[in-house]
């Protein structure tokens, strides 16, 4: 690690001591061309490699976990079922011979046999069922928890695992949804892009950790401001989208300028030093669907406002009313 410059962290000792104990192939890989020249090892590298080696290959054995769980049970469920089904036959067996038999002449003695019979086939068959619906309640309780399970992981791929808030994956579904939604409904929904000013310089002079703990920041600033339907996304690197259902442009602008005002209002301090760390500021384009919009074409509108707001200065909210010509996709 000090060969290739690299921070002796616990998240650069976890990368290092996978590679270096070869238990993943994709990491190995991608790790291998990197230390063959000795460096490159940049802090977004680290991070990336993290993302896609790591977590994905935890997110996959997590999966695989839930998945053989759910075929465990399914066959213990199918067996006992099954078994049900052979001791149902039987009991059905032996109650048709038993009317077969009451068909014929019968002393008071093989009435009182024949009876007996039944009553002992009936207690069988009672205590069987008995022990089903035990077993039954059992694999209840154990698909309830691999229920939960599944849905802790399925939550988790939706997660951006830095700032905790959804990733570009739940973002893209949800703008879907959102505009599908509008569609229907008639409503309107909003998009707001959001980009933090100068971050590179931050990472530069405070170190890229402390930028990690920014993003953060930022992303509980989105969250805070946000209502249950709406959603507030990492959408990538220093960049965030918030999808607001319902929303106007007009009031997706005032809410795009209350965001802009909790980050500017953040005291920063590194926690480490107690440093002073100034003020992070946010630039924010907003855009409302539109008749004809498709997702990708509303995070182009909303983006190219976001561009107009770097251009006029940073630290502002640009909405696709005040841009003074109709945004031109094909020349952004
Ligand atoms: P602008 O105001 O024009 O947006 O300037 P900027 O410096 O923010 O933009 P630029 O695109 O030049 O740089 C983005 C920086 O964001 C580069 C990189 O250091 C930082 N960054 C991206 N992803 C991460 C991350 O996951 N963690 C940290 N700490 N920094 C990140
Ligand atoms: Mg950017
Ligand atoms: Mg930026």
């Amino acid at each position: 690690m000090s060969d290739c410059n690299v921070p002796p962290t616990p998240d650069n000792f976890e990368l290092f001591y996978i590679y270096a104990a070869g238990q993943n192939a994709a990491l190995t890989k991608a790790m291998g061309e990197i230390v063959s020249v000795r460096g490159g090892f940049t802090p977004i590298v680290l991070d990336d490699l993290r993302g896609r080696c790591l977590l994905r290959e935890r997110h996959a054995r997590a999966m695989e976990d839930v998945g053989s769980g759910i075929t465990e049970m399914l066959d213990e469920v199918l067996h006992k079922l099954e078994s049900a089904g052979k001791d149902a036959g039987e009991y059905g067996r032996a109650l048709s011979a038993a009317s077969g038999e009451l068909g014929g002449d019968h002393s008071p003695q093989a009435m009182r046999r024949l009876v007996d019979r039944l009553i002992g086939e009936t207690r069988s068959m009672e205590k069987r069922t008995k022990a089903l619906e035990t077993e039954l309640q059992q694999s209840s309780q154990q698909v309830n928890e691999l229920k939960t399970q599944l849905e802790d992981v399925r939550k988790e791929s939706r997660l951006d695992p830095l700032t905790g808030i959804a990733n570009r994956k739940a973002f893209d579904t949800e703008l879907s949804a959102a505009i599908a939604d509008a569609k229907e409904s008639g409503t309107p929904v909003s998009l707001l892009m959001c980009d933090i000013d100068h971050f590179k310089r931050f990472n530069d002079t405070w170190g890229h950790q402390t930028g990690d703990q920014v993003l953060r920041l930022v992303a509980n600033c989105l969250s805070e401001n946000v209502k249950g339907r709406d959603t507030a996304a990492r959408y990538g690197g220093e960049e965030f989208a918030v999808i607001l259902r319902q929303t106007t442009l007009r009031d997706a602008v005032g809410l795009a300028d209350q965001i802009r005002k909790t980050v500017q209002a953040k005291k920063l301090v590194k926690k480490s030093t107690g440093d002073i760390l100034g003020k992070i500021t946010v630039s924010i384009g907003a855009a409302q669907f539109a008749a004809g919009d498709g997702g990708e074409l509303l995070v182009k509108r909303a983006d190219m406002c976001l561009y107009h707001a770097k251009n006029a200065g940073r630290n502002r909210v640009v909405g696709e009313n005040e841009l003074s010509a109709p945004a031109n996709i094909d020349a952004a």
